[in-house]
């Protein structure tokens, strides 16, 4: 377990094969104009992880993805995916370099069917989005059986499946940002967004997943970070956290 100390620590530095992560954040500072949100945050995923961001309501996880994505761009340090650095581009820009996001309350279109869904979401041509589309449904058999469906008539569950087929349309997405899949799910319906995700994952996927969620984050990540107002305050394999009780109570209010 590496805990974080107000001196400092070597967060975000966990490889100790050499190889390079897949994104690394690097001493990011972010602000909403005055507002001052990430401190000095640094973080790592490595190829074909699954690596949690838990904290509590309000601890500046969106504003992670948002600062990775390029939406609330970093006013300090640097963020680099699969060698590149990215920090200073345009969202679109950063799509292109293989990251895409699932945002939080899965915004899809309930009045319109999953095909067309899916079509507000391509980017590419014809041939190419046909193409895709049939990846998306070989992925996900239910949206195939559900392509006539308006969105807004399906499961919670199949709703965030459909969130998903769409940040997977255009440029090959090797890195997805998933914020807070869980939220306002019953139980059951959670378990079948893991295994949506675990799917995804053994198909080559790397996930970045953001949660309050933690046990559910947890039981699916390889790695965690635990955020606490803008601040990364502890970084651990995610099963050495997920039982550790004293952690989860004082940073998750696990009990
Ligand atoms: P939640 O689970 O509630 O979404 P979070 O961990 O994702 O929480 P953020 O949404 O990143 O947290 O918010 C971090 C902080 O930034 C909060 O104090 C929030 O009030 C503030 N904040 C978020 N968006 C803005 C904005 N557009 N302008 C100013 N402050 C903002």
């Amino acid at each position: 377990m590496v805990t974080v100390t107000e001196s400092g620590h070597d967060q975000g530095r966990r490889r100790t094969d050499g190889g390079d992560p897949l994104l690394s954040v690097d001493s990011i500072d972010t602000h909403y104009g005055e507002s001052h949100i990430l401190f000095d945050l640094s973080l790592t995923v490595d190829r074909g992880d699954v690596v949690a961001l838990v904290g509590r309501n309000g601890a500046g996880k969106t504003t992670t993805i948002r600062s990775i994505m390029g939406l609330t761009p970093v006013t300090n340090g640097q963020i680099v995916k699969g060698g590149e650095q990215i920090q200073a581009r345009d969202p679109h820009e950063i799509r292109k370099e293989g990251i895409s996001w699932v945002p939080e309350e899965r915004r899809v279109f309930s009045g319109l069917t999953v095909e067309e869904n899916l079509r507000l979401a391509a980017h590419s041509g014809d041939d190419e989005q046909a193409d895709q589309f049939e990846e998306i449904y070989r992925r996900f058999p239910r949206l195939d059986e559900r392509r006539g469906q308006d969105a807004g008539t399906m499961s919670g569950g199949e709703q965030q499946m459909l969130a998903i087929a769409r940040a997977l349309l255009g440029p090959e997405t090797d890195l997805l940002l998933l914020d807070e899949p869980s939220e306002g799910l019953a139980p059951q319906i959670v378990d079948d967004v893991e295994d949506i995700i675990r799917e995804l994952n053994e198909d080559g996927v790397t996930i970045l997943l953001v949660e309050q969620n933690a046990e559910m984050a947890l039981g699916l990540a390889d790695y965690a970070y635990v955020l606490e107002t803008g601040e990364i305050v502890h970084e651990s394999p995610a099963d050495e956290l997920a039982t550790d009780r004293e952690a989860m109570e004082s940073y998750l209010g696990v009990k």
